[in-house]
């Protein structure tokens, strides 16, 4: 069963953790934003700024429509991140997040529980993460915008900010934002989610078959022998960039991560519900969840999604008609995302082929602690332990990057990971 995202009306389940994150977002970050640059100190990595919304309003906060509290973490720390090296226009950023309060939620894809919000133009990402996650993200900051800094073309994920929503009766729920790596105007013809492991990467064929849009797995990369089609040129660039940021992910000890791969095929072209093709590709295994019987129906059909939106809030339906037509300008500045947002295909004479590349490095935000040291342990008795994707970090990047060298075209197959062997 495909599960379609949904847009987020007054009437859906999430919509006051919605409103919230969103005006403390516009409010937090536009307090950073309007205040005059100056240089960064240490203490700016474990600074956070507090804001407590309610109905009445104060001299700090406007007034909301929900009592609520909101954390700004590092907010010097990711404008600059923002503004100096990933190249986002401020009044674009917050006006893609918080013009309207309407977002698309895509229930949670991952086996994580998080849950995934897009912003109205899909340049945005919301992912709502765990407290580990998030105390390692802080903890790793520092090397992260350093590593940014001397690394304006790499694919880790952009992270935009980093904030927390804290409720009435205390539930505390942390998020990041950070880019889509699919853009708005192009359907993704073939998505993968790359690990370099082979236990429990793989997408069932048979279902695959039904579901265009299904995020598939090593396995179903080795069998439908796939290739990264790059010529010398962007081979050489990507692997570089490859081994820096792994150099990075194995220094601060973090696994678990993925390459995402999201396939344009330039001769399929694009079918007209963009929106809709976009909401489809995020693949939640997972039920959704429990709504109000009045929110909006999921369906498989995009018409469908269309209708109930029509019915259930039909100022909603403009949301589609806001899409932008080409890529958002950050992209320009960067190596791999500079082909129509991504990164094109080219031939052994550096020639451009007609398939578009997405990728880059998502869910970098797992350390090695020792739950998964746990879970290795278990594993490591029943299954192989090389084939399993719980490993340690420096293995974990090894593997990784062994694995993708070897999915380049003309790569070296001998790299393959146990039991990703190219089908014989
Ligand atoms: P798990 O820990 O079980 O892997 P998770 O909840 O941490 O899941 P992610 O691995 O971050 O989730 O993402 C799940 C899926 O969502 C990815 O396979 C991909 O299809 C999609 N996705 C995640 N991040 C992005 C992004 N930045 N751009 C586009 N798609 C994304
Ligand atoms: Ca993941
Ligand atoms: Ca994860």
């Amino acid at each position: 069963r495909v599960l379609v995202g949904n847009l987020i009306g007054e009437d859906h389940v999430n919509y006051v953790l919605m409103y919230n994150m969103l005006t403390g977002i516009r409010i937090g970050v536009s307090r950073c934003q309007a205040k005059i640059k100056r240089p960064l100190t240490d203490d700016d990595y474990l600074a956070r700024h507090k804001f407590s919304f309610d109905i009445v309003g104060n001299e700090l906060t406007p007034s909301a429509k929900y009592d609520f509290k909101f954390k700004d973490y590092a907010p010097w720390i990711f404008r600059d991140l923002r503004d100096e090296h990933f190249h986002l226009d401020p009044a674009d950023y917050l006006l893609s997040l918080t013009a309207k309060y309407i977002l698309s939620e895509l229930g949670s894809p991952g086996k994580s529980g998080s849950f995934f919000y897009f912003s109205r133009d899909y340049r945005f990402i919301i992912k709502t993460i765990s407290h580990a996650e998030h105390k390692f993200l802080r903890s790793i900051l520092k090397d992260y915008h350093q590593h940014i800094k001397t690394n304006p073309h790499t694919l880790l994920s952009r992270f935009y900010g980093l904030h927390r929503v804290k409720l009435p009766r205390g539930r505390k729920i942390h998020f990041v934002i950070m880019n889509n790596l699919f853009p708005p105007h192009r359907d993704v013809h073939e998505t993968y989610d790359l690990k370099g492991s082979a236990f429990g990467r793989e997408y069932p064929e048979e279902k695959a078959k039904t579901n265009p849009k299904a995020v598939l797995k090593d396995k179903n990369w080795v069998n439908r022998n796939r290739t990264l089609e790059l010529g010398p040129e962007k081979r050489a660039l990507l692997s570089e960039q490859l081994r820096r940021d792994m150099d990075f992910l194995k220094r601060v000890k973090v696994m678990d991560y993925s390459l995402l791969v999201g396939i344009h095929n330039m001769e399929r072209g694009n079918r007209d519900n963009l929106r809709e093709n976009q909401l489809q590709m995020f693949h939640p295994e997972v039920p959704p969840p429990r709504r109000k019987p009045s929110a909006i129906k999921q369906s498989a059909e995009a018409s469908n999604v269309r209708k109930a939106v029509r019915r259930s809030d039909p100022k909603m339906l403009d949301v589609t008609s806001q899409l932008p037509s080409s890529d958002s300008a950050d992209r320009r500045h960067f190596l791999f995302y500079q082909d129509e947002g991504g990164l094109r295909a080219t031939d052994e004479a550096n020639q451009n082929m007609d398939v578009i590349y997405y990728l880059g490095i998502i869910d970098i935000c797992t350390p090695y602690n020792s739950l998964k040291k746990i879970e290795h342990f278990w594993k490591s008795m029943t299954e192989d332990r090389h084939t399993i994707s719980c490993i340690d970090p420096i293995n974990y990047g090894q593997r990784f990057l062994n694995f993708l060298q070897s999915v380049m075209r003309g790569g070296d197959k001998s790299l393959r990971p146990l039991g990703l062997e190219a089908p014989s």
